[in-house]
């Protein structure tokens, strides 16, 4: 039985007021949300005071990112496995769109940071997905089964994904309001599970494999519902605690 997931990715917004009422909100309604794990993925910036505030809860910390060099060394402007984990992260992001198409992280960079990430301990969120010119021109199959094969042939990779979560984030959902309906988001994260299977059959009975693109209260319980979808990387609904303690109960097994 796979324990369904949800975290928040904060992405680059937070004082360090909202963050304190940001938590303080979500800890409030944890009681509410039992077999749900919970993690929240602050700016870098902000990883120590939401870790103090985390103290004694249930939820989890996560980052956004990782170098893709474990040793400290001259990489400036990066941050390594070994700080995140000096503060208390269980989680790390990785190859979120944002991070592949602004900042032109490739499939072979994303499978570099998966390895360090899951070898240092952390448990890597490793997002894939498709642009709209690619579903609508029918590749979704084909470019996240790309993402994917970066992954598993990479060395380390298959270990790493041992650890590690998936997210599926359809990249034309993201921030747009527009979601995958359930039976969009239900046929690649099959398509996913039956990939790994192919690889490795524990393994893919095992990963949880997360849905990510505008979830909301109001679309998070059908999502959800769906047989592989095992929980949510939440945006733009997670800077909002009862927005995501909501989705967050939507997601009760
Ligand atoms: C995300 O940033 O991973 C995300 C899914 O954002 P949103 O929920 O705002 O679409």
């Amino acid at each position: 039985m796979r324990r369904p997931l949800v975290a928040g990715n904060w992405k680059m917004h937070g004082t360090k007021a909202s963050v304190r009422a940001l938590v303080e909100g979500i800890r409030q309604g944890m009681g509410e949300v039992a077999g749900v794990e919970v993690a929240v993925c602050p700016p870098f910036v902000y990883l120590e005071r939401v870790s103090t505030l985390l103290a004694d809860s249930d939820i989890a910390l996560g980052a956004q990112n990782l170098c893709q060099v474990p040793q400290a060394g001259a990489y400036t402007g990066e941050i390594s496995d070994a700080m995140l984990l000096e503060f208390g992260c269980r989680y790390v992001i990785i190859g979120h769109s944002e991070r592949r198409n602004v900042y032109g992280e490739d499939d072979a960079l994303v499978a570099q940071k998966c390895v360090v990430a899951a070898r240092a301990g952390l448990t890597p969120i490793v997002c894939v997905g498709e642009l709209l010119e690619e579903r609508e021109a029918g590749h979704t199959e084909q470019v996240v089964g790309r993402q994917l094969a970066a992954l598993l042939e990479a060395e380390g990779g298959l270990e790493a994904l041992r650890r590690a979560v998936i997210a599926y984030e359809p990249v034309w959902a993201i921030g747009t309001g527009r979601t995958a309906t359930p039976q969009q988001a239900q046929e690649v994260h099959a398509f996913i599970r039956t990939r790994l299977g192919e690889h490795d059959e524990q393994l893919a009975r095992d990963i949880r494999i997360l849905y990510g693109g505008s979830v909301k209260p109001g679309n998070a319980a059908d999502l959800f519902g769906m047989a592989d979808i095992d929980g949510g990387l939440i945006g733009g609904a997670s800077l909002d605690a009862g927005d995501f303690l909501a989705i967050c109960r939507a997601a009760r097994p």
